[in-house]
């Protein structure tokens, strides 16, 4: 059997101990009959496949909710190579305290060397108003087990747009996060999801509007860069040489490979997914068919998520045409609005753009 190099692993854990009140995810509760099946079939899964991956993430869910050893067993039968990055996704509540040094120390012996703790803010009242039950003390505490068991490239969750927020309380978020010693800092703009508990309760909260948060996120970028942490896509941010690899695979349109309910793949010029269904994913329901991937609208739609933007000289090699004349001058538009940047090499979205990218994509594809 051949053996494929650098692909990436994702394996979605979809427990979680309750349901936030704006997600949309697909999970579950945690169930210890539940998650041994599932474990059982993760593994059964992973050994079947052909691939040596370089990169492996455990999102969820609540990864961590499953427990150290669930994960250090499923990662002893995933084929990857030496220095391959293995993210897992953690619950504040799951890594602090007693249980948190244990857990790391478990983690850290099976090979794990990120990890991406989701504070979401650190002001109490904002957590709770996200239904989150831990709060700063209990991250900081997890931080520093992580670093004690030797994994030092750490990554902290954001949100923007919580309800009550305001630039003061999220500066005191930004400080917090700048100064707890991490890598890496996410921060997304929280979308009200049809179907959550938020959208059926809009009226209840108090939200902050739409130039609100548009300001909100500036002021992220802007704090953050002075902090030292580089944006390098649309919400995330890292310490020069700390930046997800595992997450530029997706934005690069490079190879991954994604195990559990709703979790995507793209392969061989393939995309397919598993149904968001925990029975189906156990009783072997196929991955279903999701058609070509890594046409020229997608190359452009991810590789502008990132601050690098698309590479002309690249674009041309990738797909043996030059980049049209229509589009270039839609970006001398953008560009003279202060929504991105050209230069002879490249074009990028500035952070402006970012905060209106889905519009400007929709108009670039167009042009090609
Ligand atoms: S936000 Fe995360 S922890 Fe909360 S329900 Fe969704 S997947 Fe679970």
């Amino acid at each position: 059997m051949m053996i494929t190099d650098n692909i990436g692993l994702y394996i979605h854990i979809p427990f979680c101990r309750s349901k936030c009140p704006y997600c949309n995810f697909y999970s579950v509760g945690c169930n210890s009959e539940l998650i041994n099946k599932y474990k059982s079939k993760i593994i059964d899964t992973v050994k079947e496949s052909p691939y040596c991956f370089d990169t492996v993430y455990f999102g969820g869910g609540t990864p961590s909710s499953i427990g150290s050893s669930a994960l250090a067993e499923i990662i002893g039968y995933i084929n990857h190579t030496d220095n391959c990055e293995i993210t897992v996704e953690c619950n504040p509540r799951d890594i602090s305290e007693q249980a948190g040094e244990k857990f790391f120390y478990e983690l850290a012996d099976a090979g794990v060397n990120r990890v991406s703790i989701g504070l979401q803010s650190a002001v109490d009242s904002e957590r709770r108003m996200l239904g989150r039950v831990s709060g700063k003390k209990e991250a900081l505490k997890g931080i520093e087990n992580a670093k004690n068991a030797g994994i030092n490239n750490i990554s902290l969750d954001l949100m923007i747009g919580i309800p009550e927020q305001t630039p003061a309380s999220l500066e005191e978020s930004l400080k917090y996060c700048a100064d707890a010693g991490v890598k890496h800092i996410s921060a997304y703009i929280l979308k009200i999801e049809d179907g959550t508990f938020f959208a059926k309760n809009k009226a209840k909260y108090n939200l902050p509007d739409e130039d609100a948060v548009a300001e909100m996120y500036l002021q992220t970028v802007d704090y953050l860069d002075k902090t030292g942490f580089r944006q390098y896509e649309i919400s995330n941010f890292a310490v020069p040489g700390y930046e997800s690899k595992h997450n530029l695979k997706y934005w690069n349109c490079e190879e991954y490979l994604g195990i559990g309910p709703g979790a995507h793949s793209f392969i061989n010029g393939k995309r397919f997914y598993y149904n968001s269904s925990l029975t189906d994913f156990i009783n072997n329901s196929p991955p279903v068919d999701d058609g070509p991937g890594g046409n020229e609208e997608e190359y452009i739609m991810l590789r502008l998520r990132l601050k690098d933007g698309v590479d002309f000289a690249l674009f041309d090699k990738s797909f043996s045409h030059p980049l049209p004349d229509s589009f270039f001058d839609y970006a001398l538009y953008l560009s003279n609005n202060g929504f991105a940047k050209i230069s002879d090499t490249g074009i990028s979205l500035t952070p402006e753009g970012f905060l209106i990218s889905n519009k400007i994509i929709f108009e670039l594809i167009e042009r090609l």
